[in-house]
């Protein structure tokens, strides 16, 4: 069985900031504005993860409130998500994402931040797609003023039954940790 999530984030843009996007630096005069590293499509796509596993979103996970997630990796963020899906025998199948930007462009860097993100939730790159387009000069995006990512992602229940059919270790009713 498959499962599917969708995840949408913006971010806004200063002067002063890091441009980081899937986990890849980009050159640039300006960068995401977040509490953490304000990487837009790590978190697309981490919330698109938590929405197929129907866990939430990263706000919940990751509160923009707590001192441990200042400045924080959106990328080992995403990682730990991976993980807790993991722990519910849950792991990605693919990944579809559109980052929309009107500058920089980012078709150059296409390639690393789907090696990145495909690394960082266990995936062969081939099953992690990223697009990019631009707003056509239109609205906050189109102005220049924040940076926009949309995520789609499936995952499939990991089958953890032993050859005689009996259960593995690791492979108990879902719980606990919440
Ligand atoms: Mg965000």
């Amino acid at each position: 069985m498959s499962l599917v999530g969708i995840g949408y984030d913006c971010h806004r843009l200063a002067a002063g900031r890091r441009l980081v996007i899937g986990g890849v630096e980009i050159p640039s005069d300006v960068g995401l504005v977040g509490h953490s590293d304000a990487d837009v499509l790590a978190h697309a796509v981490t919330d698109a993860l938590l929405g197929a596993a129907g866990l939430g979103d990263i706000g919940e996970h990751f509160p923009d409130t707590d001192e441990r997630w200042r400045d924080a990796d959106s990328i080992a963020l995403l990682s730990q998500v991976v993980e807790l899906l993991d722990a519910r025998s849950l792991r990605p199948l693919n990944i579809d994402c559109t980052v929309i930007a009107e500058a920089p462009r980012l078709a150059p860097y296409r390639g690393a931040i789907r090696a990145r993100l495909a690394q960082a939730v266990g995936l062969a790159p081939a099953r992690v797609s990223v697009k990019a387009t631009t707003a056509e000069g239109m609205g906050f995006i189109g102005r220049g003023e924040g940076v926009g990512a949309l995520a789609v992602a499936s995952v499939e229940e990991i089958s953890r039954l032993s050859g005689d059919g009996s259960r593995l270790p690791g492979d108990g009713p879902r719980g606990g940790d919440g």
